[in-house]
């Protein structure tokens, strides 16, 4: 029985260890006096010193040289106030510096005395954790730059709009220049408009809420349908290089007409000087393939990899010039992906762009 009991034991310490080593947090334990009893491994990575280190934890935080000094001496001082009674618990937030200057890990110590009489046989000690939260770092930044961004790209339309009511309500204005500053604020709203929903469609994808509905049409009449719209509208010239057969799609229709929708916008947007778009819609095997080719300014190899994420938009004169939120290319991405398909660019500076999106035909067709 004894035998047993003594398994049982080991068994449970096992378990509890395997716990302790998996979690994603660094977990230190030490006796009252600051001895480390048990470190797992995240722990030891993070207060990794070379040669034998001190036992004491107090002694160890000061030898720690990726710790920035005054987290180390912040740290020290929580741990003193634990050590000498002052506090039960304490708490404090740092960041580590990254050997490549630029990313830095972020972690939240946690301390607090424990009372271990009974599970270990000493009289007190204490359970350090300290937790990374560099992903909560990191949602956080991207949260104050979408604030920024989107209070930026609201405050430019907005005073223009105020400063045009403005005016018109302090002169008498002939009837031509009221519909020219009519025209121009009906513009600055729709520009408002379509930023806020292009706000709301990223949120929404993002957070999962977005349901596709299950249309069926055909690929090729949409794009033209689209390219009409803005043939009425734009002085570039729109080329539809159409496959032989209606390309048949299960898809939602309203969001691939809103790819279609951006991925055209951008391409008269980005080519100010280039008269040219070419639209190309061709079945590989049982997949569709839409090209929308630009002769503009082109995008920089280095961007590729960032170009469809939020918020993201290729940094230069021209671009600054353009305007915009960096939105679209990454609601693309997010309808294309949701519909199984694929996004990609190619493109040189100077010469233009191509955009790529595959999507699979319905059943059946190829
Ligand atoms: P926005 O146009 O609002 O900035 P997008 O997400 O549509 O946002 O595009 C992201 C960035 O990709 C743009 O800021 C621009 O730098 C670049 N880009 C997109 N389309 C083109 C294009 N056809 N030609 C050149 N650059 C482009």
């Amino acid at each position: 029985m004894l035998e047993r009991e003594k398994n049982a034991i080991a068994r449970q310490r096992d378990i509890i260890q395997s716990i302790l080593q998996a979690s994603n947090e660094a977990f230190v334990l030490t006796e009252s006096n600051g001895s480390v009893l048990f470190m797992n491994v995240h722990a030891r990575r993070l207060m990794d010193l070379p040669g034998i280190a001190p036992n004491k934890i107090q002694e160890r935080i000061p030898l720690l040289s990726t710790f920035r000094p005054r987290d180390r001496s912040e740290m020290l001082r929580k741990m003193d106030q634990l050590l000498d009674g002052t506090a039960r618990e304490v708490s404090m937030r740092f960041s580590i510096p990254q050997p490549n200057d630029r990313d830095e890990e972020y972690y939240e110590m946690y301390g607090t005395t424990m009372d271990t009489k009974r599970q270990i046989g000493m009289d007190s000690g204490f359970l350090f954790v300290f937790r990374n939260r560099t992903e909560e770092e990191r949602m956080d930044q991207i949260k104050n730059e979408l604030v920024s961004t989107v209070s930026h790209e609201l405050r430019t339309p907005l005073s223009s709009l105020s400063g045009y009511i403005e005016l018109m309500l302090a002169r008498d204005l002939t009837p031509e220049k009221r519909e020219r500053f009519l025209k121009t604020m009906s513009r600055e709203a729709k520009r408002l408009t379509a930023l806020l929903n292009d706000f709301l469609d990223i949120q929404r994808m993002e957070d999962g809420h977005q349901e596709y509905k299950q249309d069926h049409f055909a690929l090729n009449e949409l794009v033209l349908e689209v390219i009409e719209r803005f043939r009425e509208t734009s002085d570039h010239t729109i080329h539809f290089d159409n496959a032989d057969d209606d390309l048949p799609l299960v898809a939602d229709r309203d969001r691939i007409e809103q790819v279609l929708v951006n991925l055209i916008s951008n391409a008269i947007k980005y080519s100010p000087n280039g008269q040219e778009i070419e639209v190309r819609v061709r079945q590989d095997h049982d997949q569709a393939h839409v090209s929308i080719r630009d002769f503009g300014i082109g995008i920089p190899e280095h961007a590729f990899e960032k170009l469809f994420t939020k918020f993201y938009r290729v940094d230069n004169s021209d671009t600054r010039k353009i305007g915009g939120t960096g939105l679209g290319l990454s609601i693309c991405k997010e309808i294309i992906e949701s519909h199984g398909g694929s996004i990609e660019v190619e493109s040189t500076v100077g010469k233009g762009s191509t955009f790529t999106f595959t999507l699979d035909l319905a059943e059946g067709t190829s």
